[in-house]
């Protein structure tokens, strides 16, 4: 039952589960076993994917699945009314835990609510937490590496509330200058900072400072990080912090953190009743204790030294690769990484194809990435001139740099014979 963290494969539990929906659930048995196999025989580069531990997914698969448990612990101290439902005592030290260990994780004094169901229910609850319909909010250009909850028009974001966006310069770095002016011109009610397709570090602390400097005093200014895809590196040391810095730190918690899916929302102790009256009742019913129950397995191991050295192999091997394209004559988005991905830019160097033409034509060789825009991208979402490279996932199946590289080796191949 253990993490079998050499090859990540298709393992023992499938099959017990499998033998369980073999005989009355024929057509999902097949279709799980056709995913693990898919998932075995795949060269997975998707920088938001991972592959979580037996052990995440047999808490996520307990009997906390029937436990209905709106509210939250009642000795929690942020004035909520405890839980609405009877028979919440074994889910009520699940919580406190699932809680206490994440704190520890990040070394943090800030408050959690481990009730989000995903990134994008994180984010919802903690804007509605602090910002009324209509507020304004200073995100990230979506085309630069943003994320669709940081403002996208098809999203509740978009639809909810006022955007505005800071850009990366040409140099493909975030513009710092570009948010203290878009500070003093929009006056936002919220800055976030956090992306889903950005290789550099995030300086954190000169994008408070930049807040503090460029707003008026009129009105609380609240500083969010978004930080799902970095998560992992934040808890190993590989990526500056924004605890101390943020007033309200989102994740998720299947990327880099490698648990199941899921989301997850801290902030400094005095928005705590906000922040948890955000996420129930404002936007979620019942939690997924099940969920919570996996999210304490992954902390758990987030606090592993064995976990601290698979993040600083994931950063060594996006490096690797990430040079290896650049030796090749490949454009990278800023010239390089120091995260866990990148972004090549297939518009000066391949301006005939399309992203999605390359993810494409990938996948037809069991190479798994995505499709996406580039800075100043002139395709539409839907086609994109670039696409987005990951390590998490591989590098729990072993990977090294030598594979990695390899790898980048028979992508050009590939690249170069369409
Ligand atoms: C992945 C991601 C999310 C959303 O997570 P879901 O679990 O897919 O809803 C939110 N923000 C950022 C920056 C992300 O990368």
């Amino acid at each position: 039952m253990n993490r079998n963290s050499e090859n990540g494969s298709y393992t023992p539990i499938d099959e017990e589960i499998n033998a369980v929906l073999k005989n009355e659930h024929p057509y999902i048995a097949k279709l799980i076993e056709e995913e693990g196999r898919r998932q075995e025989d795949t060269i997975q580069l998707i920088a938001s994917e991972n592959f979580p531990s037996d052990a995440v997914r047999i808490a996520a698969a307990s009997p906390f699945v029937s436990k209905y448990s709106e509210g939250y612990p009642a000795e929690r101290t942020t004035g909520n009314t405890g839980r609405y439902y009877g028979g919440c005592e074994v889910v009520d030290k699940l919580e406190e835990y699932c809680c206490d260990t994440w704190r520890r994780v990040f070394d943090t004094d800030y408050h959690v609510n481990v009730q989000p169901h995903s990134g994008s229910s994180a984010n919802f609850a903690a804007y509605m937490s602090v910002l009324k319909a209509g507020d304004t909010i200073l995100a990230m250009n979506l085309s630069n590496g943003g994320h669709l909850t940081h403002g996208s028009p098809v999203n509740f974001s978009g639809k909810l509330f006022n955007n505005v966006f800071y850009d990366v310069g040409s140099d493909g770095f975030i513009d710092y200058d570009d948010i203290g002016r878009k500070v003093a011109e929009y006056k936002p009610d919220l800055v976030l900072a956090g992306a889903s397709a950005y290789s550099r570090k995030i300086d954190f602390a000169r994008i408070k400072k930049l807040i503090d400097e460029n707003s008026d005093g009129a009105k609380p200014v609240y500083f969010m990080v978004d930080m799902s895809h970095i998560a992992g590196l934040v808890a190993a040391g590989d990526h500056p912090s924004p605890f101390g810095v943020a007033d309200i730190i989102t994740t998720t918690t299947h990327k880099t953190l490698r648990g199941t899916r899921g989301g997850l929302i801290f902030c400094r102790p005095e928005l705590a009743k906000k922040i948890d009256g955000g996420v129930f009742p404002c936007c979620q019913g019942g939690a997924l204790q099940h969920i919570i129950a996996a999210k304490a397995v992954t902390a758990e191991e987030c606090l592993t030294q064995e976990y601290k050295e698979y993040i600083h192999k994931v950063v060594r091997n996006a490096d690797a690769m990430c040079r290896e394209f650049i030796k090749m004559g490949y454009d990278v988005v800023s010239g390089g990484t120091e995260n866990h991905m990148f972004l090549i830019d297939l518009s000066k160097t391949h301006p005939e194809l399309s992203g999605n033409q390359v993810q494409h034509v990938l996948e037809s060789h069991n190479i798994i990435l995505n499709k996406n825009c580039v800075p100043n991208e002139k395709r539409s979402p839907v086609q994109t001139s670039g696409v987005r490279i990951g390590t998490p996932a591989m590098t729990t199946k072993g990977y090294g740099e030598e594979d990695f590289i390899a790898v980048a080796h028979k992508i050009d191949e590939i690249i170069r014979s369409i």
